[in-house]
């Protein structure tokens, strides 16, 4: 082989590298959370590989002199693609349009001079660090995390028969202020039980964050997947495969994270959003009101359009917790319902959508206390939340779903998520308890009393 076509070749690879490494971060998070269908985040780098390599191999063959140059300049513009589909969204929330744009700029140029200006050996050097700095970026965590998780005990054994059949449901309600608890204190107390309620901190702002937190007491600041069932933060790791319970009546209904991965589980329900790639009135929408864009006839119809995955899953979920075998002969539930999570059905401001949402959570709470009613099974609840509503965040970043303009209202501004039990009698005491990550505290104290 000529080495010009050996150079050319190890360019193609390396910017290949580099495409792939970052992706595949993105297929992790995608295998982590459940998501399927094809993914544009997935599916326009794929594309654009199998493009240029038909191109370069075309100008090969046709003996294009330019061929070599033209290698060079894919492997900079691939990095950057890569970079893009990775980090572009994150630093854009960060630090803004201006200086994610000046960094693009700034690689770009960057790129440019390397390409045409510098000597062969620097060429070699950078060649080296695009073809192997982003596969470890991506590979390190995952091996940190492997090293980083600890097997968790969740609830251990039942030491006490309970002598009637007990379901003891604990309720996840994600996004939640403490503020908008007092309907679901209400729902409890017309059922004639006692209820407990403190509003506590919340140990993190976002849902990947927090759940990670709260099984495993340690902090999970900017937490993200790093194995199909593990998810990692800078010191911390938890395996969802390696948390277990040693009771044999304990049910999970959840989404978002691998909760059936844990080990003794009577019953599990993962349910999964699905985005339809090819549903081409989705992007219409998308395209149609994205932010800044001028709102035209159409708007709600495609903001109910948006909100319908979100909908659909929170159906699937609820209809799975109603389903789960603790209503019907006792034991224990563990639900992660995205209520009151917006977005809504309907449209509306975010506002409304989210007050919508926290009545469904009622309306919700009061079915299952029939359907334990109904199976005669004694009742007790631990409802709690993992943050408080985030309405800078969903303005921010998805102002698609909501009527515009999207503003922060000060009276649902809250820092604090609600913690209720209620039963018959007996409830646990709470007073003592600071934040959400202390939540499970509560339940095995209960659970083993
Ligand atoms: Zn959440």
């Amino acid at each position: 082989m000529k080495s010009a076509d050996r150079e050319l070749i190890l360019d193609v690879m390396a910017g290949s590298a580099a495409v792939l490494a970052f992706v595949a971060f993105i297929v992790l998070t995608q295998l982590y959370h459940g998501h399927h269908g094809l993914q544009v985040e997935t599916v326009g780098p794929t594309l654009y590989l199998l493009i240029s390599w038909l191109v370069m191999a075309y100008l090969r063959w046709i003996g294009s002199r330019k061929i070599w140059r033209a290698a060079q300049v894919w492997m900079w513009v691939s990095l950057i693609v890569g970079l893009a589909v990775r980090y572009s969204g994150l630093l854009m929330h960060l630090k803004g349009l201006a200086i994610t744009a000046v960094w693009s700029g700034l690689l770009f140029s960057f790129g440019l001079w390397a390409s045409f200006k510098s000597s062969p050996s620097i060429w070699s050097g950078l060649r080296r660090i695009v073809a192997f700095l982003p596969a470890l970026i991506v590979v390190s965590p995952v091996v940190a995390g492997y090293w980083l998780d600890a097997p968790i005990v969740w609830l251990s054994t039942d030491s006490i028969q309970q002598k009637h059949r007990t379901a003891t449901i604990v309720l996840l309600l994600d996004e939640m202020n403490s503020k908008s608890a007092l309907g679901l204190q209400n729902v409890l107390e017309k059922e004639g039980l006692s209820v407990n309620f403190k509003a506590v901190q919340a140990v993190h702002g976002l849902t990947v964050e927090a759940v990670p937190a709260i099984f495993s007491r340690k902090k999970f600041s900017g937490a993200s997947p790093c194995g199909l069932d593990r998810i990692c933060a800078a010191d911390v790791a938890l395996d969802f495969s390696q948390v277990s319970v040693e009771r044999d009546d304990v049910d999970v209904v959840g989404f978002f994270h691998p909760y059936c991965a844990m080990q003794g589980l009577r019953s599990c329900q993962r349910i999964t959003m699905t985005h339809d790639f090819w549903d081409l009135d989705r992007w219409k929408c998308t395209a149609k009101i994205y932010p800044g864009m001028t709102k035209e006839q159409g708007y709600k119809s495609c903001e109910e359009r948006l909100n319908s995955s979100t909908v659909e899953l929170r159906e699937k979920v609820n209809a799975a917790m109603l389903d789960a075998p603790a209503l019907k002969s006792g034991g224990v539930l563990y639900a992660h319902l995205p209520l009151p999570h917006p977005p809504s059905e309907g449209t509306g401001t975010l506002q409304d959508q989210y007050l919508r949402n926290v009545q469904k959570a009622e309306a919700l709470l009061g079915q299952l206390i029939a359907k334990l009613r109904e199976n005669n099974i004694e009742p007790r609840f631990l409802i709690y939340s993992d943050h408080p509503l985030r309405q800078a965040l969903w303005c921010s970043t998805s102002s698609v779903y909501f009527d515009v303009p999207c503003v922060v209202k000060p009276d649902l501004v809250d820092d604090h998520v609600p913690l209720i039990v209620a039963a018959r009698s007996d409830l646990p005491s709470i007073a003592h308890v600071q934040s959400n990550q202390q939540v499970f505290d509560v339940l095995r104290e209960w659970l083993n009393h």
